[in-house]
């Protein structure tokens, strides 16, 4: 199975040694790719573009770049699109962003829609050097209804050049399943990565509940309260999300994406107990 890993800038300089020794860790089992997220966090251009030039430098993984949309102009995401790729990084995951709490539209002028994004990148980068990833969402993005326009959107960005999706984090392999089927009958031919992410703390389950709209996993979510230790919770988590990556393998799903929380040590532990590694 391949495998590839996503983290985020550090909220603070000095937790900068940890995630390049979780990066340096996480490179020794050979990942595709390790994407950056960017904005998420309150955090900056600058820090997505450190992090990316760190894995540039001391990884075999390529590393991808986050972008998003909100608050963008196009001649901005332009400029940053060539910055990126003047820093040799050429893989992107063109995302639209969420607004800041209390704004409910774009600003005039600025991008709005992921496959905006798409395009401009595929646009401002010379052709053949590189890949656009886009997002997915399995149990439908918070904004697509009963009629899952997340699925429509899927096919705008494939329409405007993306060449793979990551989804987002889910708790049934079932779902991920039955949304690749709905996604295929709709006319989705890229590779659909399923996204990944162990849990270990009930404040952790709480907070990406509360981020992507997922319907609580009452299973999950008393395992982790009934536990009577971190170590148990660890446990916990750990094994929830091995048991979806040995599911996901047994279903034929040849690539998984795991959200590693800028730690080495749970996503590996994911991936030894499930065969992976
Ligand atoms: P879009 O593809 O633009 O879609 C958003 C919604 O708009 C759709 O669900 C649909 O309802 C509607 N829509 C769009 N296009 C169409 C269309 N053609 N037809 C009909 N309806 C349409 N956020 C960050 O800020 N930074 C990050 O680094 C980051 N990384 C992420 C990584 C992954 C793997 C995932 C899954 C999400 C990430 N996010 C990140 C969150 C993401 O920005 C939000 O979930 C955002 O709300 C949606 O982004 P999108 O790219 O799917 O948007």
């Amino acid at each position: 199975m391949q495998i590839s890993f996503e983290v985020y800038p550090p909220r603070k300089p000095e937790d900068t040694p940890r995630l390049h020794e979780a990066i340096l860790r996480l490179s020794e089992l050979s990942p595709d790719f390790i994407s950056v997220t960017f904005g998420a966090g309150g955090s900056s251009t600058r820090d997505s573009l450190s992090v990316l030039k760190f894995i540039r430098d001391n990884s075999s993984a390529s590393p991808l770049a986050h972008l998003t949309c909100v608050g963008t102009t196009e001649q901005d995401a332009k400029d940053l699109v060539r910055e990126f790729l003047g820093e040799g990084i050429t893989d992107f995951l063109a995302l639209r962003g969420d607004l800041p709490e209390g704004q409910s539209e774009m600003p005039p002028g600025t991008l709005s829609r992921a496959d905006q994004l798409v395009s401009l990148i595929e646009e401002t980068r010379p052709s053949g050097t590189g890949s656009t990833a886009v997002a997915a969402f399995p149990n439908g993005h918070p904004e697509s209804g009963e009629e899952r326009s997340d699925i429509a959107a899927l096919l705008a960005k494939q329409e405007a050049g993306a060449s793979f999706a990551i989804t987002q984090l889910f708790f049934f392999t079932q779902d991920y399943l039955r949304f690749v089927e709905l996604a295929r009958a709709r006319g989705v031919v890229i590779d659909l990565i399923p996204g990944i992410m162990p849990i270990v703390s009930p404040s952790r389950l709480a907070r990406v509940l509360e981020l992507t709209g997922e319907a609580r996993p009452g299973e999950l979510a008393s395992s982790l309260e009934s536990a009577e230790d971190a170590a148990g919770r660890r446990e916990a988590g750990i094994e929830w999300a091995a048991r979806q990556v040995r599911e996901l393998a047994e279903a034929g799903v040849a690539r998984v994406h795991l959200y590693a929380f800028n730690e080495y040590a749970n996503v590996t532990e994911v991936l030894r107990r499930s065969g992976v590694v």
